[in-house]
């Protein structure tokens, strides 16, 4: 299955396909030409309500699902994911503007196995018999499910980020309300299409499309939602934070990944990966490298072999098979873009390659592939997320001060620093204030089972992701005693 989506896309509610209370649609734009792809139903807070009222229901059912039934779930899931991988992931490329062959497809893929893993780690998840003082009692505790989950996603990985809250969920027995990002609302209704092929509890899974300050506001206050599994930016974060506070939360925030390049590293190593990291999916990823900070002394053949990965990248119609960078997905991303360059450069950044927006290509969201040198640690492009294909480089003199500007920032999430001394790589791997930090490897480097997020008293979030990381988060401690005198 290869069709473009151009139907009408509704929510799912209570096991049924539904729209709207109201009955309000709003378009689905392509990135790429800003043709419209469908229409996507507009929920509001009478839909959220009547999603966490059938998600009541769906806990209950999932409940009495066993470990080994709930993992089969997961695994029917998976199937229905690899069996529509062609219509996910040319959704993925047309509504979010990933390249199809080069990016799309990998997600599709992660999806899937975020789905088996999910089920396969849960089931083996052992609870403890804890050796008590009192004779003739006995005690055991085990990892239960805490009921309701609002999860509330963003666009940039608009299938996997969602499984990564949605198979835990799933796996360890809760129900949820699913809050996407109304930009990619069709990836959404493409992935819920796979849940309800796996024959789930009716309220099981609960798909709401609609504004994130009205139908995800919603579902965090809602006092139905025990637990809140929330991504996107800062911002959003501590919205939500204040909105569902005394809940469970796990917060995946915003990042500003530095590379750093020490002097004794193999300088087209470092910039292949910095490359990689700053033009993966457009630059719009939480551990993209927002910024490379380069001992004095390598700038030079770094910030060249950069401009050499930079001028690799094939910027074009995501459909494209050779396309490798699609457009930006939406005009809020692109603005602050162009404004963190048009800063940098007005502070004395020198502009390498790109710069600029390219709307010859089909809309004004493709925005070219950028290389800024010099930057001043004070440009917004070293101290805030750009969250696009710019890689701006700030030359620093000693070790100290690459470690002192990479833990400047409000961020912490993901770094990565180069350098062939093991015990540089250390001291660096401590030093840095950030959840994940990657040796000799581009900052977005992750598998699907390591745990991932901020650093604490960052702006990067709370709570780990990945594997049993999840599931413990997902699900809380429950103890039972036992009087046999
Ligand atoms: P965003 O915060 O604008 O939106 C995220 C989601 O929250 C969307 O679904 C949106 O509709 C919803 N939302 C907005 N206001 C809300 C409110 N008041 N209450 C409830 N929900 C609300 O973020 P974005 O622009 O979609 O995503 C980009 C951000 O996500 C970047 O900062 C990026 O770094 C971050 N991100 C983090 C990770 C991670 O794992 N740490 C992964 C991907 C993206």
């Amino acid at each position: 299955m290869t069709e473009t989506a151009t139907t009408d896309h509704v929510h799912f509610i209570d096991g049924q396909w539904q729209p709207s209370q109201d009955g309000a649609f709003v378009p689905a734009v392509s990135p790429a030409n800003r043709k419209e792809l469908g229409r996507v139903a507009q929920g509001d807070r009478v839909d959220a309500r009547t999603a966490v009222a059938a998600a009541r229901r769906g806990h209950e059912a999932l409940a009495k699902m066993s470990r080994w039934d709930l993992a089969r779930a997961c695994n029917r899931v998976a199937d229905e994911i690899e069996k529509r991988r062609d219509i996910l992931a040319t959704t993925l490329a047309q509504e979010q503007g990933k390249p199809l062959m080069g990016e799309a497809y990998g997600e599709v893929d992660a999806a899937a196995l975020g789905y088996r893993e999910a089920g396969e780690l849960f089931k083996w998840m052992a609870g403890e018999v804890i050796p008590v003082e009192t004779p003739g009692k006995r005690a055991i505790s085990y990892r239960a499910p805490r009921g309701v989950y609002g999860v509330i996603t963003p666009w940039n990985f608009p299938v996997n980020i969602p499984v990564e809250y949605l198979a835990p969920c799933l796996a360890a027995g809760n129900a949820v309300v699913w809050v996407p990002a109304p930009s990619t609302s069709l990836c959404a209704a493409r992935l819920m299409e796979c849940i309800v092929e796996a024959d789930l509890p009716a309220g099981a899974v609960n798909l709401v499309h609609g504004p994130g300050p009205v139908v995800g506001d919603e579902v965090v206050g809602h006092a139905g939602v025990d637990g809140i599994g929330f991504t996107g930016s800062p911002a959003t974060g501590a919205a939500i934070a204040a909105r569902g506070a005394g809940k469970p939360m796990l917060l995946e925030l915003g990042g500003n990944g530095p590379v750093i390049v020490l002097d004794d590293a193999d300088p087209v190593r470092a910039a292949e990966a910095a490359a990689a990291g700053s033009f993966f999916n457009a630059g719009q990823v939480c551990a993209a490298t927002g910024r490379v900070l380069c001992a004095r002394g390598v700038q030079e053949p770094f910030a060249e072999a950069l401009l050499a990965a930079a001028q690799k990248v094939k910027i074009g119609d995501p459909m494209d098979p050779d396309t490798t960078m699609g457009p930006l997905n939406n005009p809020a991303v692109a603005d602050k873009v162009e404004a963190h360059v048009a800063d940098g450069l007005e502070r004395g950044g020198v502009l390498l390659a790109g710069g600029h927006r390219m709307p010859d290509l089909g809309s004004d969201l493709f925005f070219a592939p950028t290389v800024i040198g010099d930057v001043p640690p004070g440009a917004d492009l070293n101290a805030a997320e750009t969250f696009g294909p710019v890689a701006p480089i700030v030359v620093l003199d000693s070790d100290d001060e690459l470690i002192a500007a990479a833990n400047a920032a409000r961020h912490g999430l993901a770094a990565s620093v180069f350098t062939r001394d093991l015990a540089r790589a250390f001291r660096f791997g401590e030093a840095i204030q950030a959840g994940l930090v990657n040796i000799n490897s581009p900052s977005s480097y992750w598998e699907l089972h390591l745990p991932f997020g901020g650093a604490p008293g960052k702006d990067s979030g709370i709570g780990r992701l990945g594997g049993k990381h999840t599931l413990q988060a997902v699900t809380e401690i429950k103890t039972i005693t036992f009087d046999i005198s």
